[in-house]
């Protein structure tokens, strides 16, 4: 027999210590216990039980996306370049996407993400609206070369995604399978026991279409997550509206005044005795990408509100913006320090906080000068106004007036009606009921599989380790044999059998350590139920059984294997 799940003879290399290079809990216990291994920056290898849990995350996702009518197929990690070409995005995308040269001088990329692919292969086969709707997904690993990756598998450079894509004849079919995924969606988080939460989600320079990222709640999320503590309103901060109520000014006269070396927000404040919300900060940017690449343009908003970079970008209809040099700002007749928004050559942005404020303070253009009494509507000509303050806690929601507040999250799903983004330029064509031809509408699903195991384990851990929900566990029960006789090593081999008849994924800690190591190690990893056999209490025709992290009864021998599956069963209700 195999001594396949004999810890004796498993590939499972613990660390005694936390490995110094990782940050954040999930890293670190995935790591120590022996579940991943780093192969080069943003690369790693799944150790034998780390593939184990992967697998039943993959799972999980690949049942409840059958169950909603999707269909499984696999694309190529390597996709030709000429595709992206195609699509627009060659260039677009930037230096994650990874291209090299094959010895014919092909060029391809390392596949971030399908959508073209996806599109050549649904454009090759699709004729008539009656093929209609379709959504095809795949389980797959993709390589995107990240600038930061960090946090092991939470921002890897290659990592595994489930990615979907459907095709639709209209816009109602589509809103209908997005709220389908959408649904699908809350129910595989649900199952993988986490506490998540759908956030609106910031659809990118082609905008206007729906989307909903779905974030694990956790500190050390990379996401901001703003929502109300009234009403269901919640929103990544990349696109979160809110308001709130700032001290308003009296009118007055715009009046150059000296404000010798104040440069910041809070010296111009302190040197005119006013509220930061009445000063006016100017930012200058440049556009990148988009039809007005390069354009220099400014931005207003309030003293004490800081800029949301993504929302400049798409009101000035750029890809994203970069902060302007001094060459820049004085290129439009800004001074460095007293750059404001009178007399400025380049488009001004305001923010919509400023709507009608009077009395405030501005950059002057000047050296060392502001002016004060400055009136947006009466002193500027071709004002814009958009949302660009990012939202903080204790703003009132622009829903229900509910207070808003902050959560780190961490994004594990992504959900998009892509409309006819890529259709279009890919060629996605269907001859229509009215037999004319037309263009299928799109919507693609993401789920981090990879990074989900990462976002199990920082909800999930405890001081001993990993408390893997049952269904995840990279195995259901530890078997721990504490003694060295013949007897206990017979009592043991009998109940692992059983366990493994019943069909129960059970780990046998039979090596010749010591009870303190085994005990440590079995909860490091994360086995939900214990169950031990060992020397002293066998004579008594007794074992143990009991759940990680709780206390263990005793019960005769021949029942403790019933038991451990009956504790199991009870686990995975709330799973199934
Ligand atoms: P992020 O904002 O975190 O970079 P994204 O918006 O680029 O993510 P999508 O293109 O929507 O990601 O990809 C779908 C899903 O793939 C994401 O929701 C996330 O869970 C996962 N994912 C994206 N990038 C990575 C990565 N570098 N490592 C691991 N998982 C990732
Ligand atoms: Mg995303």
């Amino acid at each position: 027999m195999l001594p396949a799940m004999r810890y004796s003879k498993y590939f499972v290399p613990t660390l005694r210590d936390d490995p110094a290079d990782a940050e954040v809990i999930s890293h670190k216990l995935l790591l120590r216990a022996g579940f991943i291994r780093r192969v080069t920056s943003g690369v790693y290898d799944y150790l034998p039980i780390g593939l184990r849990v992967l697998r039943k995350i993959e799972a999980v996702v690949r049942e409840e996306m059958n169950r909603a009518g999707a269909q499984e197929l696999l694309m190529p990690t390597v996709q030709p370049t000429e595709l992206w070409a195609k699509s627009g995005r060659l260039e677009k995308y930037g230096p994650e996407l990874l291209k090299f040269n094959d010895r014919h001088g092909h060029e391809s990329c390392l596949g971030p993400t399908h959508e073209e692919v996806i599109c050549d292969l649904v454009s090759r086969e699709l004729r008539s609206y009656k093929q209609l709707p379709l959504n095809l997904y795949q389980i797959q690993t993709k390589f995107r070369d990240e600038i930061r990756p960090r946090f092991g598998l939470m921002r890897g450079r290659e990592f595994i995604m489930k990615d979907a894509y459907s095709f639709h004849a209209d816009a109602e079919s589509l809103a209908e399978e997005y709220q389908n995924m959408f649904d699908t969606y809350c129910r595989i988080f649900t199952r993988l026991g986490l506490k998540f939460r759908p956030v609106e989600a910031d659809t990118g320079s082609i905008g206007g279409n729906n989307s909903h990222e779905f974030h694990v709640l956790a500190d050390s999320g990379e996401d901001l997550i703003a929502h109300c503590s009234a009403c269901e309103y919640a929103a990544n901060v990349e696109k979160a509206v809110s308001s709130r109520s700032v001290p308003q000014a009296e009118q007055s006269e715009l009046t150059l005044v000296d404000t010798p070396n104040a440069t910041s927000a809070e010296d111009v404040s302190a040197f005119l005795n006013m509220h930061v919300a009445q000063l006016v900060k100017t930012l200058v940017y440049r556009a990148v990408g988009g039809d007005n690449e390069n354009e220099i343009v400014a931005a207003c908003l309030r003293g004490d509100d800081q800029l949301q970079e993504i929302k400049l970008a798409h009101a000035i209809g750029a890809d994203s913006v970069e902060l302007a040099t001094d060459a820049e700002l004085i290129s439009i007749g800004g001074v460095a320090g007293f750059a404001g928004p009178v007399n400025l050559t380049a488009r001004v942005f305001i923010d919509d906080s400023l709507r009608g404020a009077t009395g405030l303070v501005a950059g002057a253009n000047r050296a060392d000068a502001h002016v004060t009494g400055f009136d947006v509507a009466r002193d500027l000509t071709d004002v814009m106004f958009a949302d660009l303050r990012e939202t903080r806690a204790g703003d009132t929601c622009g829903r229900c007036g509910g207070a808003i507040e902050l959560s780190r999250g961490i994004e594990v799903g992504h959900v998009f009606e892509l409309g006819t983004r890529y259709a279009e330029p890919m060629d996605v064509l269907f001859q229509n009921q009215q037999g004319k031809r037309a263009v299928a509408t799109m919507g693609c699903y993401g789920i981090g599989v990879s990074r989900l195991m990462a976002a199990v384990v920082e909800q999930c851990n405890d001081d001993s380790g990993i408390s893997w929900p049952a269904n995840l566990a990279p195995f259901q029960v530890a078997l721990i044999t504490m003694g060295k006789s013949e007897d206990v090593f017979q009592a043991s081999e009998k109940v692992y059998k059983q366990l493994l008849d019943g069909g129960v994924d059970v780990l046998w800690d039979d090596r010749k350590e010591s009870p303190g190591v085994k005990f440590k190690d079995a909860e490091l990893i994360g086995m939900p139920v214990q169950v031990v056999i060992a020397d002293r209490s066998l004579k008594e025709g007794l074992a143990e059984f009991g759940v990680r992290g709780g206390d263990r009864q005793s019960m005769p021998v021949g029942e403790v294997a019933a038991a451990a599956m009956a504790q199991l069963q009870q686990l995975n209700r709330s799973t199934d």
